[in-house]
């Protein structure tokens, strides 16, 4: 199924794959962890480097968001820039966060991705 068709049938709200992933119901080997958040390798990489960051406290999306998350929402890019280094993304590299169905969000659990490793092309598909 495309990430496109994924998106269209994901459910926002309830339990989500990133939630149990939190839970440790399913294994998951995290790059960087601490007590905000986590990140770890995108099972469906769509760069040489793909990883995503997700906070600890539950967030469905970036829209859902309040200001009082702002120093969270902060942390996550942060950490993102760290693992980049750590990955030596020196070159560059791509953050995305896809809110909602015109975006094709498929995990309702906010995520930031992080791409690199390649050329990216704009605009995004
Ligand atoms: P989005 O389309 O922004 O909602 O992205 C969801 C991302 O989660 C996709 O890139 C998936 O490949 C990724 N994903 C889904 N399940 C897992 C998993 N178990 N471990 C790592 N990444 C996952």
């Amino acid at each position: 199924m495309s990430e496109v068709a994924k998106a269209q049938t994901a459910q926002a709200g309830g339990d989500t794959i990133f939630g149990k992933i939190l839970r440790k119901e399913i294994p998951c080997k995290f790059i960087y962890e601490d007590d905000k958040c986590v990140a770890f390798d995108d099972v469906n990489p769509q760069a040489p480097v793909h990883f995503l960051v997700i906070p600890r406290q539950p967030i469905t999306q970036l829209s859902q968001s309040q200001d009082s998350d702002s120093e969270l929402l902060g942390h996550l890019l942060s950490v993102g820039r760290k693992v980049a280094q750590m990955k030596q993304l020196d070159k560059g590299f791509r953050v995305v966060i896809n809110n909602g169905s015109d975006a094709a969000q498929s995990v309702y659990y906010l995520h930031i991705h992080f791409m690199g490793g390649r050329q990216m092309g704009w605009p995004p598909g």
